[in-house]
């Protein structure tokens, strides 16, 4: 455990900063598409599209950073990284095995906010924000609570404290880097006094979506940290990676993350062994190792994302074939009641 440290002066200073003044990021997020019609025209495609961009879901509508939709090909309506962003009436759709909790997450809630599937590591539930809304988020349903209290940090942080074979605790979503380094501060401090806890783990995609997240005050808690520190990004396909990107991914590298990569298989965006071979040399150059690529979870809202068992585990046979074995991605299936993800081969 490391003491903290900073006079109460300092922390309060920390918190006008961070939680009052908009900070970069936070602009950026906010001026973020929201607008079908606004997307359409900036990628320059045509209007009559429009009409294929019915929400099904008022509370997930279109949200993509303007950094992320500069990566979208202009003018090309099956771009790979747009398919991902924009919702398309195919979101209508039901299918019987398509739900709204398809991993059964409710299930594991032992106190809010807190996942305790898999032995020896959690997840914590931090925030419902996303700097992106994907179409295919098997999250999109999950009754978030708006506002997490602190409070009930504290029930999750007495969980872990009680038990002691968990060493690592997985931050996760929504996307936890959607809060302020001053509330992850807050939450960290408390973690720092569970002596059990060996690793620090992020789930996030704004490495990817919002790479103006990586700041120094970002970076310099990190180093403030005790554990090993792990990010696991969530990348889908090797467009998503510009100099931006690139240049987030180098600077936690240095920082001495350890970075891994997640991705869904998804219809229309990465379902080609090329694409994926493709995203893992790239993913490799920028110091990211391929840990999962996960069967899309059955969703209500998803079904058009769809690849079916067999087709993936042909597309991982061309992967092997010319790929060296650290960057072959596990493809994996998360499964209601199961001790583990399932490796599917
Ligand atoms: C995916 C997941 C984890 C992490 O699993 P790993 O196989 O260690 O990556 C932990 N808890 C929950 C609830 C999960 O869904
Ligand atoms: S960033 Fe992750 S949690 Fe957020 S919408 Fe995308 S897939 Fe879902």
């Amino acid at each position: 455990m490391i003491p903290r440290t900073a006079p109460a002066c300092q922390s309060e200073k920390d918190a006008i900063k961070t939680d009052s003044l908009p900070l970069h990021w936070q602009t950026t997020l906010a001026a973020a598409f929201r607008e079908p019609a606004k997307l359409l025209r900036f990628l320059e495609l045509p209007e009559s599209l429009l009409e294929n961009t019915i929400v099904a879901d008022p509370s997930f509508t279109l949200r993509a950073p303007l950094g992320y939709c500069q990566r979208i090909e202009k003018g090309n309506p099956d771009d790979p990284l747009l398919r991902q962003v924009l919702p398309l009436s195919e979101e209508m759709q039901t299918a019987d095995d398509f739900l709204l909790d398809p991993v059964s997450d409710l299930a594991s809630l032992q106190v809010p906010g807190l996942l305790h599937k898999y032995q020896g590591r959690v997840l914590l539930i931090t925030t419902q924000a996303c700097a992106v809304h994907c179409r295919y988020c098997f999250r999109r349903h999950f009754p978030y609570q708006q506002n997490r209290s602190e409070q009930e940090w504290q029930e999750a942080i007495n969980y872990i404290h009680t038990n002691p074979d968990i060493h690592e605790v997985i931050l996760s979503g929504g996307d936890p880097l959607s809060l302020t380094e001053s509330r992850l501060k807050r939450l960290t401090d408390k973690l720092q006094m569970i002596p059990h806890i060996k690793t620090l783990r992020f789930h996030t995609r704004q490495p990817v979506v919002l790479p103006e997240r990586i700041t120094d005050d970002f970076l310099g808690w990190l180093d403030s940290l005790p554990w090993k520190i792990i990010m696991v990004i969530h990348c889908n396909h090797a467009n998503e990676i510009d100099t931006s990107v690139s240049s987030a991914l180098n600077k936690l590298h240095q920082h001495q993350v350890m970075l891994l990569n997640q991705s869904v298989l998804l219809a229309g965006v990465n379902d080609d062994a090329q694409r994926l071979i493709e995203l893992s040399h790239k993913l490799f150059t920028h110091h990211v190792l391929p840990y999962y690529l996960h069967m899309l979870d059955k969703v209500q809202g998803a079904t058009h994302f769809y690849v079916n068992t067999e087709k993936a585990l042909k597309l991982m046979d061309e992967v092997r074939q010319q790929l060296p074995g650290y960057l072959v991605p596990k493809l994996v299936q998360e499964q209601a009641g199961e001790k583990s993800k399932i490796t599917i081969i």
